[in-house]
């Protein structure tokens, strides 16, 4: 998978892509036992700055709302222009998202419909938002957001969709599949995910349950398959609605 990101702030994304499973997922991994086996990246990562592609001397891209109130909007030409360029550094076609408070709430089955495309161009929003017309003539593009909330810039969305969607790519994750049992995932049946437990067995004095200990993998999997629906219907009965357990 290919991922283009379009910001003003390219400097935000340094320490995320270049930190744990995102860094992993953008290297070529050696089989440990087998050094000639070697799983090439998985996903490649462009963030390019908005203002390379402001047409004035100053890259500025943003001018006061139409209609006055607080705040700055960004101007169409440097979106249409930037989203152009990036888009012809690659032949593969990119599914165009825009990061906004107004978008449809992302969710998991989202996010795993969006890892099984070849391209994602990933535009983050700043100060207002974008003057309406660009983002009207970039259609087809999907608006995203994170929550009902509202962040300064659309980076930090951009980045919770880039973990999201690239620990979900196939050899991302040192354990494959291990995604597949997440909360919300369909390996958990669409609910939260057990709690779980690790060494020492007793820890100031509480104990880890003992039929995690017991080596008897039907009544642990009975224990999880429990314990996530009883977690589920106190946090989130919500997501029983359906009852997907029956
Ligand atoms: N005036 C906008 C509104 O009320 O809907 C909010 C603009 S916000 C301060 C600036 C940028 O942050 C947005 O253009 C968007 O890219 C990003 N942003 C803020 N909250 C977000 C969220 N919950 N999900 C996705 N993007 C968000």
């Amino acid at each position: 998978m290919r991922i283009d990101v379009l910001t003003l702030f390219p400097e935000m994304f340094q320490g995320v892509l270049s930190s744990s499973i995102l860094k992993r997922a953008a290297e070529p991994i050696a089989h440990p036992a087998d050094p000639e086996n070697v799983r090439p990246p998985v996903v490649s990562y462009h963030v390019t700055n908005l203002r390379d592609y402001a047409d004035n001397k100053h890259q500025k891209v943003d001018q006061p709302s139409f209609g006055g109130g607080p705040g700055m909007v960004i101007q169409c030409q440097p979106v249409w222009d930037g989203v152009q360029a990036v888009q012809a550094m690659d032949e593969r076609p990119a599914t165009r998202i825009l990061l906004t408070p107004q978008g449809v709430p992302l969710t998991q089955p989202i996010v795993e419909e969006l890892a099984g495309l070849p391209r994602l161009l990933m535009i983050a929003g700043h100060y207002e938002g974008i003057d309406e017309r660009v983002i009207e003539k970039l259609a087809p593009i999907r608006e995203i957001s994170v929550g009902d909330y509202v962040l300064s810039g659309g980076e930090l969305p951009a980045m919770t969709l880039i973990d999201a969607v690239v620990r979900l790519l196939p050899g991302a994750l040192g354990h494959q599949g291990s995604a597949h049992q997440d909360s919300f995932s369909p390996g958990a049946k669409r609910l939260l995910d057990h709690p779980h437990y690790t060494r020492p067995r007793t820890w100031e004095g509480i104990e880890a349950p003992e039929v995690l200990l017991s080596g008897n993998h039907a009544k642990i999997e009975a224990w999880r398959k429990e314990e996530a629906r009883k977690r589920t219907e106190e946090r989130r009965p919500d997501l029983l609605k359906d009852d997907p357990l029956v």
